[in-house]
């Protein structure tokens, strides 16, 4: 099975029903992470329609301005949600520091909630690294998956020190210093992941579909000098994020803990 452990189908649009066709012919577990509450919602839906695909709540640093002063109102649905995702803080595509406050105490919320609840948590880190690493070190959070590394390698160290599961996405093909991280993550640590359908616009113009994590993975294979075969047989880091899955599904079906 494949995994693309970043993802937010929510965004798709009008093309949303052939991505979950192609998620369920190829057998891509699917992470769908959510910028806000209405982000989530419109993926709690969507993961109704296919037992791939599970859905995550979080707020992005980017929207993290709208929720200062009302995060009593993300208590409910961080509470529901069996992942937190994505969260986290950006000071390299958010260049006006008059908005970090915002995102270091939305972030800090989520990470609290996320420490005492036990939860596996999705991080946005452009920029911020170091501030990431420190926060949830102090935040005592063990569970946690970095996308889209791209920062420094002493950090990435850091992380993978303490366990942490980094992410690999399109841009291994195209970007020698995320080529470089892909063959620093150890086995039991790297996930592959897609960003889409955003993340691929954001490289080559075009939205991108879940048949890109085939890509993802050959290329991988490639860095690291390991069959792509291989890289599919991996289970270790796979076997808990499809646990994880499989809560939420058991969750569903018994019912919301809470009324929506
Ligand atoms: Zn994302």
């Amino acid at each position: 099975m494949l995994i693309d452990a970043h993802a937010h189908l929510d965004r798709y649009g009008d093309d949303l029903p052939g991505a979950l066709r192609e998620i369920d012919e190829l057998r891509i577990l699917t992470l769908t992470n959510s910028m806000d509450t209405p982000s989530y919602r419109a993926n709690l839906e969507i993961a109704g329609r296919s037992p791939l695909v599970l859905p995550s709540f979080g707020v992005h640093p980017w929207n993290a301005g709208d929720y200062v002063g009302r995060l009593d109102e993300l208590e409910a649905p961080v509470r529901e949600s069996a992942i937190i995702g994505e969260i986290g803080l950006d000071h390299r595509f958010v260049e006006d520091a008059e908005r970090y406050p915002a995102q270091r105490e939305v972030f800090e919320f989520f990470l609290a909630a996320a420490s005492a609840q036990g939860k596996l948590v999705n991080l946005h880190t452009s920029g911020a690294e170091e501030l990431v690493l420190e926060s949830l070190v102090r935040h005592g959070i063990e569970r946690a998956i970095v996308h889209w590394y791209a920062g420094p390698l002493d950090t990435l160290a850091k992380l993978i020190d303490r366990g942490t599961y980094a992410t690999i996405g399109a841009a291994v093909l195209s970007s020698e210093h995320v080529r470089s991280i892909a063959q620093k993550i150890p086995d039991g640590l790297l996930l592959t992941e897609t960003d889409n359908p955003g993340g691929s616009k954001w490289l080559t113009g075009e939205p991108g579909r879940p048949r890109l994590i085939e890509e993802v993975v050959r290329a991988l294979g490639e860095v690291r000098g390991t069959r792509p075969q291989s890289s599919r047989e991996r289970r270790l880091d796979r076997h808990e994020v499809r646990e994880t899955g499989e809560q939420h599904h058991a969750d569903q079906r018994s019912g919301p803990r809470h009324p929506r």
